[in-house]
């Protein structure tokens, strides 16, 4: 086991905690750049040996029917509103957000998917009979069977609920779940680990296991039905090639370039204010934040002037009576200082914000506002996952749809404008998975929605009978119901089987002749 350094710094002693004797990973609260905690960096036999316990797991859960799974499941959300406090104060400490933002954007969130899959889910798993096509003397059912073992692996900037989602979703379906946290915030899936583990009768249901990079890949390699792994796409590349290996199903939950189109006739207070929230919660690091603006040019210097008073007014600290905490991890910032300055060098113009938050320790980034980009600067392409906000100014929709269209991403998206109709058309001319109108980022919200990425943003689906199916093998299974002693086309081959294959051929298929022959029939 290595000594393992997160960009916070690490290495060192002993985990007391854990009693485990190895080197390990440093935490740090990014608000003020001291250590709050070490977890230890676990090998690729560790987590091999997590995976027995949770495939051990498997059988008893798996056996369950649905309403006692939801049941357990509803317990874990019982233990979760005891813990309220524990679990925002661990949020809070590892990533620097607010604790209003960990209560709802986190906490809240989890709960909702918990209730919807209690309620819902039962009826998306059930055995289906569908038409037996060409074969009507038999019958066809569509089963949805648990696969086993899911790792999960998630990142760090909304640790507590993109560790949940994934492993209630792989729960109710009927799996068990390993969990690898993100090095930079290990203490909030630890935390995930304790209310499953203090939970009623199945405490391996879900395991947590702590590490970097190389824990991680040790996941994916172990032998674990299906990967669901939410992160940059960079590594989520890696992930889908390490899992080629053993053709281990992935599920891939990216990044994001999110666009926001502000049509002439917007509601322009209430898209700038949804602008200045959508770019800066969570101190913009967060997959959906809004990351550029096209507007309009006939309102873009009326929304621009909005848009910075509103940035002007945001109260940035720690706690209570603020709107935006600090960022969360070291190497993101550099990120978003790389993007400013190659679009300062381009000709960009900041109109306000602009850099950290002077005199201050920790991670502290001002909201910045950006005007005079365009699609040549790192800031309109890549992620910037910080809290910076570009504006471009555009003729018409299409122009702003052509530009919006121009990324590698396709993650979620926003219109904003007065007129429903044009609303509709222009979501669906978004190549997004997920689009608000006149809103932003909160589609997530809603689990009856299904959320995911197209293009390089990802694959598959969370939330939803989609997010839930993500988790079964489909089985399909064809009953003979009449006990014939032979079928038509069995050996010996009848002598007219050919012909009366063409007969067959021409009465099934030719188009009209069916509905003829029903009229002849009466
Ligand atoms: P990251 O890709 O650096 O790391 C994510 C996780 O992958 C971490 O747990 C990390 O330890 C692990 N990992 C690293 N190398 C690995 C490997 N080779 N094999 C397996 N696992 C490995 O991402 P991050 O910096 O933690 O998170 C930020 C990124 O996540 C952003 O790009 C953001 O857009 C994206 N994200 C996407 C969604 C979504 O739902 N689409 C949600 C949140 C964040």
């Amino acid at each position: 086991m290595a000594s393992t350094s997160v960009g916070h710094g690490g290495g060192g002693a002993v985990d007391a905690a854990e009693g485990i004797d190895t080197a390990g990973i440093d935490v740090v609260d990014p608000r003020t750049n001291t250590t709050i905690g070490r977890v230890p960096d676990l090998s690729p036999e560790e987590v091999r040996a997590a995976v027995e316990r949770a495939r051990a797991a498997f059988g008893p859960w798996s056996a369950l029917p649905y309403r006692e799974r939801a049941e357990h499941v509803l317990a874990v959300r019982d233990g979760l509103l005891d813990r309220v406090d524990h679990l925002v104060d661990t949020i809070v400490s590892e990533t620097g957000k607010l604790p209003a933002e960990a209560l709802f954007t986190e906490l809240m969130t989890a709960c909702e998917t918990i209730q919807y899959y209690a309620r819902r889910g039962e009826r998306f798993l059930r055995p289906q009979r569908v038409s037996s096509g060409l074969m009507g003397h038999k019958r066809a059912v569509r089963y949805f069977e648990p696969m086993g073992v899911v790792g999960v692996i998630s990142p760090w900037n909304y640790p507590f609920i993109l560790g949940m989602t994934p492993i209630i979703s792989a729960l109710f379906a009927g799996n068990t779940v390993v969990l690898k946290p993100s090095e930079v915030t290990p203490l909030t899936g630890r935390a995930i680990g304790e209310l499953f583990a203090g939970t009623g009768s199945f405490p391996d249901i879900v395991q947590v296991v702590t590490g970097a990079g190389p824990t991680g890949e040790a996941l994916v390699r172990s032998g674990v039905q299906k990967v669901c792994f939410t992160g940059s796409v960079r590594t989520g590349k890696r992930v889908m090639a390490a899992a080629a290996d053993t053709l281990t199903p992935v599920l891939l939950e990216l990044g994001g370039k999110d666009p926001m189109i502000v049509c002439e006739d917007a509601d322009l207070d209430r898209a700038a204010r949804g602008a200045v929230w959508g770019a800066f919660q969570n101190s913009g690091q967060t997959c959906m934040s809004v990351e550029r603006v096209y507007v309009h040019e006939h309102v873009y210097d009326r929304f621009v002037a909005k848009v910075v008073a509103n940035t002007r007014a945001i109260r940035q600290g720690v706690g209570e009576g603020h709107d935006i905490g600090s960022m969360t991890f070291p190497p993101q910032v550099e990120i978003v200082e790389k993007h400013l300055a190659d679009a300062a060098e381009k000709g960009a113009t900041v109109l306000t914000g602009g850099g950290r938050v002077p005199g201050r320790d920790g991670l502290w980034f001002e909201p910045t506002v950006l005007v005079d980009v365009d699609h040549d600067m790192a800031i309109m392409r890549d992620e910037t996952f910080g809290p910076v906000l570009p504006i471009m100014k555009v003729r018409d929709e299409d122009e702003a749809i052509a530009l919006a269209n121009d990324s590698p991403y396709g993650l979620n998206s926003s219109v904003w404008t007065r007129d429903a109709a044009r609303g509709e058309v222009l979501a669906q001319r978004i190549e997004a998975g997920n689009v608000c109108v006149n809103d932003v980022i909160v589609s997530y919200g809603v689990p009856d929605l299904p959320f995911g990425g197209v293009k390089e943003s990802g694959l598959g689906r969370v939330h939803g009978p989609e997010g839930l199916r993500e988790f079964v093998a489909a089985k399909s299974v064809l009953y003979d119901r009449f006990g014939l002693s032979r079928e038509a086309w069995w050996f010996p081959a009848p002598k007219a089987l050919t012909p009366m294959g063409k007969r067959m051929l021409r009465l099934r298929y030719r188009r009209g002749l069916g509905a003829k022959l029903r009229g002849l029939l009466g």
